[in-house]
């Protein structure tokens, strides 16, 4: 089982761990405890370094399983069972994949606030991200209005929180109904939630910044209809 460090620090860039496990047919190595982000929400996993004494390990990705997370490694050899390593992410990708992620939510709340259009779904790369929302009257005027609404808001530099709650707990929350909640399975003991102070709340376990003010401009550049009352928007932030 590897202890998720990302969860309760999205800022943690470098870290100790020990390998205790490796899976040769993958090339990937279990570690006891890690700051790589395993990709999940939308959000990409991370990429990175495992420095072992003098040698280093590109990590092109990590990825759950089960309880573990796995880190893909380039090249030949593999680290043994045992062997102690220092972690590095590739910040400068995931502070961006952070900040879109943000802006996601950002988006999300604002739609649900002022339009009462829920989220169906979502995917980023760093500094462009899409949502697809059920939003029957979304038309390019409301577009330039929902640009402004969601620029006011990292303006306004709310803070976002992170908690982990009992299961029990965060079912008692009416503003997680909305993000289906009642869809974790059942194995779920814990839930982990994010939350845009006076703005969004979601049950999320991505990793993102810690100030709306972070995020920086954020431009619609596209919208379209998947059909239906199905609409898809697409924004982008500033490197
Ligand atoms: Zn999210």
């Amino acid at each position: 089982m590897t202890e998720l460090l990302y969860q309760t620090d999205s800022y943690l860039q470098e870290f100790e761990g020990v390998v205790v496990a490796v899976d040769e047919e993958q090339r990937a190595v279990v570690l006891d405890r890690t700051a790589f982000y395993p990709g999940g929400g939308g959000q990409p996993a991370d990429q990175g370094m495992l420095l072992v004494n003098d040698a280093r390990y590109v990590v092109s990705k990590a990825k759950k399983a089960g309880d573990d997370v796995l880190h893909f490694i380039e090249g030949d050899a593999l680290p043994a069972v045992g062997t102690a390593v220092h972690g590095q992410i590739n910040w400068e990708r995931r502070y961006q994949l952070m900040r879109t992620h943000t802006a996601l939510h950002i988006l999300c709340g604002v739609v649900w606030r002022d339009y009462h259009a829920s989220v169906t779904g979502g995917n980023m790369e760093p500094l462009k991200g899409r949502m697809d929302f059920e939003f029957e009257r979304l038309k390019g005027d409301l577009v330039h209005e929902i640009e402004e609404k969601i620029n006011i808001e990292v303006a306004a530099a709310r803070p976002i929180r992170v908690a982990i709650l009992p299961r029990e707990e965060a079912f008692q929350i009416p503003d997680l109904i909305r993000t289906k909640i009642n869809l974790l399975p059942e194995g779920i003991t814990q839930v982990r939630t994010v939350e845009i102070e006076g703005l969004d709340l979601q049950a999320d376990g991505g990793t993102h910044v810690a100030n709306t003010s972070e995020v920086g401009p954020i431009r619609i550049t596209d919208y379209k209809s998947k059909g239906g009352i199905n609409k898809r928007i697409y924004i982008a932030l500033d490197a």
